[in-house]
């Protein structure tokens, strides 16, 4: 398990990348990346799974789609993942990425070995050609 702090620490991030987060580690199932955080309407911890495409998604600097669908909400370079406690599926959670989080993600999946370079390079090859960009 990480903590920011380690991450910020050992990547000489900031640290501040998400707020009202308890904690946020590799899916051990290998869906995607964990981020654990407090409702903040109720207050249960509620863990919200950003699998990886979305991950790779963010890192590339476009607002990711989910597996239903369903785009993230964007603000001020936050990216916020249409997930919602139980509690009242009205109340985002306060859990959002920034793309160099993500790209962190990335790597610590690559290095972890949970996802291959190639799967990450297939997709980031289809995000561009979609974008239209290089
Ligand atoms: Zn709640």
């Amino acid at each position: 398990m990480f903590s920011e702090t380690a991450i910020g620490g050992v990547l000489g991030g900031a640290g501040m990348d998400e707020i009202g987060k308890l904690s946020d580690e590799i899916d051990p199932k290998g869906q995607g990346w964990i981020f654990e955080c407090h409702c903040q309407r109720c207050g249960q911890e509620v863990a919200v799974t950003v699998t990886w495409p979305e991950l790779i998604q963010a890192s590339e600097r476009i607002v990711p789609v989910d597996e239903r669908g369903v785009a993230w909400q964007h603000h001020e370079g936050r990216l916020f993942p249409p997930a919602y406690c139980p509690c009242n599926a009205g109340t985002p959670l306060p859990v959002f990425l920034v793309p160099d989080k993500a790209q962190r993600c990335v790597r610590a999946g690559l290095s972890a070995n949970v996802i291959s370079q190639a799967y990450v390079t297939g997709l980031v090859t289809q995000i561009r050609a979609r974008r239209g960009g290089r």
